[in-house]
């Protein structure tokens, strides 16, 4: 099965199906550059809603975002088959709903080839032109085992090449600024990165990271490993800690403890009574991602790539503190 923008998923024999034409869709590379003439361009990473209550403030998040026009949106993709669903539906409803630029997560994961083609297709059908690329984790405990799908595939690297391959796709990747929790070492992590960037990625996303010179130290790997996939962009992700819950869901999520310098900050403000200084522990958090933030553009990043939980308030704050002309409207999410 192929797609392209004219005609979409050709199933033998059927009759052309109609979708909407998005060769007028930018890249997220594409609109990197439209987006830099001011200022270094952001972006937002959302993660599909469980219920109507959470799809509901995703949208004013959506909203939110909207007004302060950022590069591309993200949609992560996760394990699940109802959420599946609402993901794929959600994702085309930021394609044909709203002014941004979506990109659909997709993961390997308990996918054979033929769903994942189908998935592809589902975004074709909605518009959606920008993909990233992912092998995923194990559902439930993120660093279990890693199980195949018997027909599926083993590593992000051939589903880049199954996506280009489908059509007129734009596909960035996942890269990791202290490796990979399951690479052997920082070099096979460097080589799968640049092999991922050399099957047809034309950017990657980092994990989230507290330490700024981490992200520097994977640009240099990456640059000197293989000069041509290293000048693509490398967009750091940023999480803004609210909460000390945070700080336990962004170790979760990135496999790594915080720093010892970050986690001081944070308790320092905490003190003995973590809930009666909760306001303490969010400026703190908003401070340290508004300086690693403000380092990050000085040390010409291409974009600032923003986790943001459905939540517009903490990634606004960030962008205030950096001078970014943001909306009139108030913010109540
Ligand atoms: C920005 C970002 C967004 C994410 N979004 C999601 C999401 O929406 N949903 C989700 O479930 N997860 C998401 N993840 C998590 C991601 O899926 C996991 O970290 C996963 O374990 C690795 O995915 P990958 O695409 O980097 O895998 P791969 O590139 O396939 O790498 C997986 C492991 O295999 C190694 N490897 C790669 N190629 C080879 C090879 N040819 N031979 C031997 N070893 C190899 C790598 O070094 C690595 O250790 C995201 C991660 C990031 C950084």
């Amino acid at each position: 099965m192929t797609f392209d923008n004219a005609r979409g998923p050709s199933t033998p024999g059927g009759p052309p199906r109609t979708q909407p034409d998005v060769s007028a869709t930018p890249s997220v590379v594409q609109s990197l550059r439209t987006h830099s003439s001011t200022s270094v361009p952001f972006s937002v990473e959302f993660n599909p809603p469980r219920d109507a209550a959470n799809e509901a403030r995703l949208w004013r998040a959506v909203r939110q975002f909207e007004r302060m026009h950022p590069a591309f949106v993200s949609m992560t993709y996760g394990a699940g088959g109802s959420t599946r669903d609402r993901t794929v539906r959600v994702t085309g409803e930021l394609a044909q709903q709203t002014t941004l630029l979506p990109v659909a997560h997709l993961t390997a994961v308990e996918h054979s080839l033929s769903e994942l083609r189908s998935l592809v297709g589902s975004y074709a059908d909605s518009g959606i032109r920008n993909i990233l690329v992912l092998r995923g984790d194990p559902p439930g405990d993120p660093l279990g085992e890693w199980q195949q799908h018997p027909e599926g595939v083993a590593y992000a690297e051939e589903l880049v090449r199954i996506v280009r391959d489908l059509g007129d796709f734009h596909v960035g990747v996942a890269s990791f600024p202290q490796g990979h929790h399951r690479s052997p070492d920082l070099d096979s992590d460097t080589a799968y990165l640049a092999a991922k960037l050399r099957a047809g990625a034309e950017y990657s996303i980092t994990q989230m990271f507290f330490d700024v010179e981490h992200y520097l130290r994977l640009r240099d790997r990456i640059a000197e490993f293989d000069p041509i996939e290293g000048a693509k962009p490398i967009i750091p992700e940023l999480m803004p800690i609210t909460s000390l819950r945070t700080v336990a869901r962004a170790e979760e999520l990135c496999g790594r403890a915080l720093p010892a310098t970050v986690l001081e900050r944070l308790n320092n403000a905490a003190g003995d009574d973590p809930d009666a200084n909760h306001a303490a522990v969010r400026e703190v958090g908003i401070e340290i991602a508004t300086e690693m933030a403000q380092r990050l553009i000085d040390e010409g990043a291409p974009c600032l790539h923003f986790i943001t939980l459905n939540f517009a308030k903490a990634t606004t704050e960030v962008l205030t503190n950096l001078g970014y002309g943001v909306t009139a409207a108030p913010i109540s999410a």
